[in-house]
Formats: C-alpha cells, structure tokens, sequence
C-alpha cells in the first residue's frame, strides 16, 4: 500500500511498529533491501532534479518522515498515518535487533562518535559486529569488513546524499541485507 506524491512511492505505514515489523518480521527475518526517509524538501528537490528522484527511488521502503508528507497521505488514503521520524525508526530497530538476535553494523560519523554509539547500543543487548567510521578512504575494503562481519542490519550515517550513495553500492555486494540512511543519528542518539 503507498502514495505517489510527485515522482516517489511512499509506503502507507500506519504506525512506526508496522515498519520495523517490516524490515525485521515476527521470526527474525530481515527485508532484503534499504530504507529512505521521505520529507517534503526531498520531493520538491526530486521533482526538479531526476538524479535525486533515481537516487530515492533506489530505496526498496520510502517511508513518510515530515508531516507535510503526512497530511498528503492521510487525505488520499482517508485513515490514520503515523510521521516516522528517522533517527527514532533507527533506535526502535536497534532495540528490535537486539530482541532478534540480528547482527548488526555501523558505518558513519567521527571515530568518537561511532565507538560512543557502539558502546551505547551493546549496553542495550543490540549484537554489533563491526563499526568503520564515515571517513574511510578504501570502500572496498569496508564492503568486504562488512561483508565478513555475517551483518544482517548496515546502518550508514553519512549524510545525504553520500550515504545512499554508499547504501547502493553496498547493496549489490550484500544483496540479502538491510540497509537504512540515518544521517546525524549517531549524534544525536551520543550527544
Ligand atoms: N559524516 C560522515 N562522513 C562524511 C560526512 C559526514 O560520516 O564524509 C557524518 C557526520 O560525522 C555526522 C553525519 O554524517 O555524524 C551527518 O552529517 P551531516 O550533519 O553533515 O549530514 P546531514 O544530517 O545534514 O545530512
């Protein structure tokens, strides 16, 4: 179920749980794909600039983070739409992780950050394999450390667009993960 709004699929999520069932279901199972958030200044860019509409419409899930996207949803579909804000949808699937035993790894931010947030989230159970920094010069090799790691959940805080950038070129060399784009989250979930 979703909602074209300019050139972007949105999908329908009615809540944030029915995403995170989504992307790590009942059994433990992960969705084999990437996640992008969707903000009304995304489908404006994406309506001028085909580059940008290609690079989000890379993403297997779009999901409706801003409420101006919200309220075109809900009028269209007349029924209850939740806003999924990114860098709660990332702790929920962190905590959801740890619960499923998934194999999770972190690729962004500054050094300090990253072993602050690695730390933080293995205080909460939350099973990491493996954490590169967003300043690595050989993304290759990080793609085979990642690759290694058995991680089933990536998540890449790197900013847009570098991170879907990376997130794309990931996914065709570990096409069974998870993928999700959480810009500042690390500094957020740290500061
Ligand atoms: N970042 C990174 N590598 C880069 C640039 C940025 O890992 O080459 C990290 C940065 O440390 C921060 C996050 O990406 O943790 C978000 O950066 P920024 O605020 O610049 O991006 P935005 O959230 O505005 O898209």
């Amino acid at each position: 179920d979703s909602v074209l709004i300019g050139p972007l699929q949105i999908g329908a999520y009615q809540d944030q749980q029915q995403l995170l069932e989504t992307i790590v279901d009942q059994q433990g199972f992960v969705f084999a794909g990437s996640a992008i958030a969707i903000n009304p200044e995304k489908i404006m860019t994406a309506r001028q600039d085909s580059s940008v509409a290609s690079m989000l419409q890379q993403a297997e899930i779009r999901y409706a983070d801003g409420i101006g996207v919200v309220a075109v949803m809900r009028q269209r579909l007349k029924r209850p739409i939740q806003r999924i804000p990114g860098c709660e949808l990332w702790q929920a699937l962190m905590l959801r992780c740890a619960e499923f035993k998934v194999p999770v790894y972190l690729v962004g931010a500054k050094p300090e950050v990253l072993a602050q947030t690695k730390a933080k989230l293995q205080q909460q159970h939350v099973h990491v394999v493996g954490a590169t920094d967003g300043y690595f010069g050989d993304e290759q090799q990080v793609i085979e450390s990642i690759k290694q790691s058995g991680a089933q959940v990536i998540s890449v805080a790197m900013g847009s667009p570098k991170q879907e950038q990376f997130i794309d070129r990931c996914k065709q060399q570990l096409p069974a993960c998870f993928f999700m784009g959480v810009g500042g989250s690390y500094d957020v979930f740290t500061g």
